[in-house]
């Protein structure tokens, strides 16, 4: 069973008012699932809109992550409400807690980004970590959202940073699924691969202009968003689970076991992982454009002011057998990093890392 896509997509700048009128008819009582501060003001308007549409609204916060503790908590406050559906409206930890809590109660999800910083409001997947953020496992579900909320209006008040991680996330998919998936032969992946790759190329023309621009809603920040929000979630729908993540997501699932004072997003730790990843098909097979792919992407990040290193997501690796910590996660058994059509040894990624992190990176 494979789930593309959420069964209805609203997008553009007056996305919600017009799925209002379609949420009505399959929610009396729904649930908005935030976590942020910072976004009050447009889950406040969700609320008092659902409100005027005489449905019996309520408005949950999550405390930590997408973790157990807040998922059992939430889970909870909907048994004792009744509530029939839940809109989940924010990043990609609130969408994926969303999904994941409809699922398990077997009620209607909604999702509504409030930024462009992952494709989680289309996928029919939901990333489980800790209360401290250290990623745990991811958990296939099975659909995708009932209706994805993709509003401009609501995207344009994110901060241009969480653009700048879901251009790198973005950006992972054909690194990611190319090398994973380019010798299997079914149509529908091949297909994933190339939209990966043509989503890339957008990607590296507009990504910079979208970032730069600070009036927005042009055409390169409104290609750039849907692309991030939008297109790459279509990847992972039509690729399925053979259109596969592999060292990028493993190394970010790796370095989130390390915990740190300052938080990164997502896309901003997959986009160190990317570069290590080429670094990695570099030197263990033969790859002679991955350092040209490294440059390429190098002047991109740095246009988007992400992080290159490590040591720039505030991990010194050579302290703390934090390297070791790091290679150890990244080559357990069932992580991503197997999916490599070659073999990499906890050595390998000591190596690649060290070396990685003492260098100085020149564009
Ligand atoms: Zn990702």
């Amino acid at each position: 069973m494979q789930s593309i896509s959420p069964e209805t997509i609203f997008r553009g700048n007056d996305a919600w008012e017009k799925a209002l009128q379609q949420i009505v008819n399959f929610t009396k009582s729904p649930l908005i699932l935030g976590r942020s501060v910072y976004t009050n003001d447009i889950k406040n308007k969700i609320f008092r809109d659902l409100k005027n549409q005489n449905l019996s609204v309520n408005l949950a916060n999550l405390q930590f992550d997408c973790c157990y503790e807040d998922i059992s908590k939430v889970k909870n406050i909907i048994l004792n409400n009744n509530h029939d559906a839940v809109i989940a409206a924010g990043g990609g930890k609130v969408l994926d807690s969303g999904k994941y809590i409809a699922e398990i109660l077997n009620i209607p999800c909604i999702t509504v980004p409030l930024s462009a910083s992952t494709c989680a409001g289309w996928t029919a997947l939901s990333n489980i970590y800790t209360k401290k953020g250290q990623f745990i496992k991811d958990v296939a579900l099975r659909s995708c959202p009932k209706v994805l909320v993709f509003d401009h209006k609501f995207i344009q008040t994110a901060p241009s940073r969480t653009l700048a991680s879901g251009i790198a996330d973005a950006l992972a998919k054909w690194y990611e699924s190319s090398i994973t998936s380019s010798t299997i032969d079914d149509g529908l992946v091949q297909q994933a691969i190339q939209i990966s790759r043509v989503l890339r190329d957008q990607l590296l023309i507009d990504g910079g202009k979208a970032f730069k621009d600070q009036v927005k809603n042009n055409s390169s920040w409104r290609n750039t968003i849907e692309a991030c929000g939008l297109t790459a979630g279509l990847v992972g729908g039509i690729g399925g689970e053979k259109c596969r993540t592999a060292a990028a997501h493993a190394i970010h699932n790796a370095i989130t076991q390390i915990i740190t004072p300052n938080k990164f997003l997502h896309g901003e730790i997959v986009g160190v992982g990317l570069l290590l990843q080429l670094r990695l098909e570099e030197i263990k097979n033969n790859n002679k454009l991955a350092d040209q792919s490294i440059k390429q992407l190098l002047v991109l990040m740095k246009q988007l002011d992400l992080p290159t290193t490590i040591s720039e997501l505030g991990i010194n690796v050579f302290e703390n057998k934090n390297l070791e910590k790091i290679a150890d996660f990244t080559c357990r058994d069932k992580s991503e990093i197997h999916f490599l059509p070659f073999e990499i040894s906890k050595r390998d990624i000591i190596e690649v890392i060290s070396n990685f992190e003492q260098q100085k990176i020149k564009i």
